[in-house]
């Protein structure tokens, strides 16, 4: 439920109503925005005391109807979210490219592929150093060391940097070296990880788990949020169905549904959905065109080597020729990209 007050209410009536809710041991959230104020309440409590709420001076409507996600909702906050990545806005009128590989292998990889990824115009540098690997056999990722590496290539390329986290107690480490923090889909619905992320301060990147519905995203996001971090970007990478023709089925209406319904920016991964580095550019323009707020995207500067995803990895040209595709679309439907 949320309660919409009334323009220029006195703080003396905002004040009696968060009493009443509160000393019913309600949970409130409150959102000013501009000279609106909505008081989100999550729990039951609310629909015993909507009728007392309703008539309460400074009062302008109740909506009983609000979403289960108040907070990532866009009855509770109807302007568009920027989120910065350092100095990187996701989420306004810029589509914004994130890229890099799978994995972070060396120096030397990490440092060639943020450069040429930096020259052909993305704007945030992704890879990952926690890797959640399918089988226990595979490169499971360089850990720490692969966060330094990363540091290095923003420091060399000032590319913001984004990686995953896939364990509680890493979330401090990756924190301290990371712009931003990636929750892998696999990790969609593992809601102590999803708090512990929404306790510290950077962005955080949610991609939608594999087999996961747009409502469990949103429900991913609002637990983040409950937790004090609203900066939250979420990303469409495809989900199973019994297509079995890509890695995943790109699921593009998750692009106009998601921003229908929450204030969030929303992005694309066009590689895990495709699985096969020749349909990511298709699915890419497919996503800018329905209005994404980002590309996440696979890079490799030797695909065929690669210790995770390569067949999906652009090359560094392949990059290069999908962002001249990609300008062309972005302006298309009067967006930008740098
Ligand atoms: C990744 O970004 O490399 C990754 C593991 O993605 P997802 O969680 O979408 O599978
Ligand atoms: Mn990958």
């Amino acid at each position: 439920m949320i309660v919409v007050l009334e323009k220029g209410v006195s703080l003396k009536d905002k004040a009696s109503i968060v009493r009443l809710i509160e000393q019913h041991g309600g949970r409130l959230l409150v959102s000013e925005l501009g000279d609106t104020t909505h008081i989100g309440l999550v729990d039951t409590v609310a629909q015993a005391l909507a009728d007392r709420i309703r008539v309460m001076p400074g009062v302008a409507a109740i909506r009983s109807e609000a979403p289960p996600y108040p907070q990532v909702s866009r009855e509770y906050r109807e302007t568009r979210s920027l989120v910065d990545v350092r100095d990187v806005a996701v989420g306004g009128s810029e589509v914004v490219v994130m890229a890099g590989p799978c994995s972070v292998e060396s120096a030397t990889q990490i440092a060639t592929v943020a450069e040429a990824v930096a020259d052909a115009g993305a704007r945030i540098l992704r890879g990952g150093a926690f890797k959640p690997r399918t089988s226990p056999y595979s490169f499971q990722g360089l850990g720490e060391e692969g966060l330094y590496l990363l540091a290095a290539a923003r420091d060399q390329t000032g590319l913001p940097v984004v990686t995953e986290v896939v364990a509680t107690e890493d979330v401090a480490l990756v924190a301290t070296h990371a712009d931003m923090l990636q929750i892998g889909a696999r990790n969609m619905q593992n809601f102590r990880l999803l708090s512990e992320v929404g306790a510290q301060p950077k962005p955080v990147l949610l991609k939608r788990g594999i087999s996961s519905s747009i409502e469990e995203v949103l429900l991913a996001a609002e637990y983040v949020a409950s937790a004090g971090n609203t900066h939250v970007i979420l990303c469409e990478r495809g989900i199973r169905t019994f297509e079995t023709a890509t890695r995943n089925t790109f699921d593009v209406s998750a692009v106009p549904v998601l921003k229908r319904e929450t204030h969030l920016p929303v992005i694309v991964d066009p590689s895990h959905a495709a699985g096969d580095r020749e349909l990511v550019p298709a699915l890419a323009a497919a996503g800018v065109a329905a209005g994404a707020d980002g590309v996440l995207v696979e890079v490799h500067n030797d695909p065929d080597s690669a210790l995770s995803d390569g067949p999906q990895s652009l090359t560094l040209p392949g990059f290069t020729e999908m962002m001249g595709t990609l300008k062309a679309v972005a302006d298309a439907v009067g967006r930008r990209i740098r």
